[in-house]
C-alpha cells in the first residue's frame, strides 16, 4: 500500500517547492486529528533525506534513510511533542531543539524539526522559537503541526507557510480497509465513525468493546422503533452495571445517533452513526427533533455529572427517571 494517501494539493505544493529549490524554513500543517499531519511531515522529511529519490523528488521509501525517517528514528529529523497528552511543551525543550539547528546535519544535507501539537507551546516557548524561524539556518526546515492555527502567535503564523491537511474520503478508507478485512459490516462501521482518519478506522476495526457498544446502541434504537420510548435506555445503560469506560463509549455514540436523527428530517446531512439510511429515516419519523434534542441534552448532563465524579449509580438512576418522564410527555 502507498505510504501516503490523500492530501494531494498540499503534497503537490510541497514537492514543487522542493523541485524548484524553494523549500521554506517553516511550515505550519493545520488539520483535525487523524488527517495525516505527521505522515505528511515525515514523508517530506524522507524526501529530503532519501539517498535514492524518485525523479519527481518523492522519497524511495526503501533506503535506510527513508525507513529511519518514517519510523521517527532519523538522526537529522527531530520530533518534539508534549510529554503527555494535554501537557505543555516547555520552553526548555524548544531551546534544546533550537540548539540542534546550529549543528550541521549528520548524514544528509538537511535538518528537519517537527513539533507536534505545536499549539501546546506557551507564549514563552513560541517566542523562543520565533528567532529561529525568522532567520532560519540554511537547509533547516521546521514543521509545526496543529489542529488549531489560531492558537499559535500571530508572529509565528506570519513567518510560516500555512498548509491544511484534510480528512480522507470515505471511499479511500473503505477500499483500504476492504483489502485488510473481510467483514463488510465492520468496515462500513469503521468508515462511518473514523472521521476521515485511516488510523482511527483501523483501531475501530480492532476495538471489540467499541463494536459491542455500537451493537448495544443499535439494539436500543431498534427497540425504540417498537414503541419502547426512552425507557429502554436502562437496558443499555443499567445503573448497577456500568463503569466510566463503558459510559465513555456508549454516551457519545447515542449523541451522534440522535444528531443523525435530528438532521435526517431537515437536510441531506450525511449520517455519522447509522449505516442503514432507511432505518435512520424511519426512526426520525417517530422521534421528533425536539425529543431527540431533549434526550441529547440529558445525556450531556449525565456526561458532565460523570466527569465530576458523581456516583454513577445515582447519576444513571436519575437520568432514567427523567428519560421516562420525557417518554411520557413526548408520547413515544
Ligand atoms: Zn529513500
Amino acid at each position: 500500500m502507498a505510504y501516503i494517501l490523500g492530501n494531494e494539493p498540499l503534497l503537490t505544493l510541497l514537492f514543487s517547492s522542493l523541485r524548484q529549490n524553494k523549500v521554506a524554513g517553516c511550515y505550519v500543517l493545520e488539520g483535525a486529528e487523524g488527517t495525516g499531519k505527521l505522515t505528511v511531515a515525515r514523508y517530506f522529511a524522507a524526501a529530503l533525506m532519501c539517498t535514492h529519490p524518485n525523479a519527481d523528488c518523492t522519497p524511495c521509501l526503501s533506503c535506510p534513510a527513508c525507513k529511519n525517517v518514517l519510523s521517527g528514528g532519523h538522526v537529522d529529523v527531530t520530533e518534539l511533542r508534549p510529554e503527555e497528552e494535554g501537557k505543555r511543551i516547555p520552553v526548555s525543550a524548544i531551546r534544546q531543539l533550537i540548539a540542534e539547528t546550529h549543528l550541521l546535519p549528520t548524514q544528509g544535507d538537511w535538518r528537519v524539526l517537527i513539533i507536534e501539537n505545536a499549539d501546546h507551546m506557551n507564549k514563552e516557548a513560541q517566542n523562543a522559537l520565533l528567532k529561529s524561524i525568522e532567520e532560519p539556518s540554511p537547509q533547516t526546515v521546521f514543521f509545526l503541526l496543529t489542529d488549531d492555527l489560531t492558537r499559535l502567535l500571530p508572529t509565528v503564523r506570519s513567518r510560516a507557510v500555512k498548509l491544511k491537511t484534510e480528512p480522507l474520503e470515505d471511499r479511500v478508507i473503505r477500499s483500504v480497509l476492504a483489502k485488510e478485512s473481510g467483514d463488510f459490516a465492520s468496515v462500513e462501521e469503521a468508515v462511518l465513525l473514523c472521521g476521515g482518519s485511516l488510523g482511527k478506522a483501523r483501531s475501530i476495526l480492532c476495538d471489540k468493546d467499541l463494536h459491542e457498544a455500537r451493537e448495544k446502541v443499535i439494539s436500543y434504537f431498534k427497540a425504540l422503533m417498537d414503541g419502547a420510548g426512552f425507557t429502554k435506555l436502562s437496558l443499555i445503560l443499567p445503573p448497577g452495571n456500568m463503569n466510566r469506560a463503558d459510559l465513555g463509549r456508549v454516551l457519545p455514540m447515542i449523541k451522534i445517533a440522535l444528531r443523525d436523527l435530528i438532521t435526517a428530517r431537515y437536510s441531506n446531512v450525511k449520517s455519522e452513526f447509522f449505516t442503514d439510511e432507511r432505518f435512520r429515516r424511519d426512526l426520525a419519523s417517530i422521534i421528533s427533533p425536539a425529543s431527540a434534542l431533549r434526550l441529547f441534552e440529558l445525556i450531556q448532563d449525565l456526561e458532565r455529572a460523570v466527569a465530576q465524579n458523581v456516583n454513577i449509580f445515582s447519576a444513571l438512576s436519575g437520568f432514567h427517571l427523567t428519560a421516562k418522564k420525557l417518554t411520557q410527555s413526548s408520547h413515544l
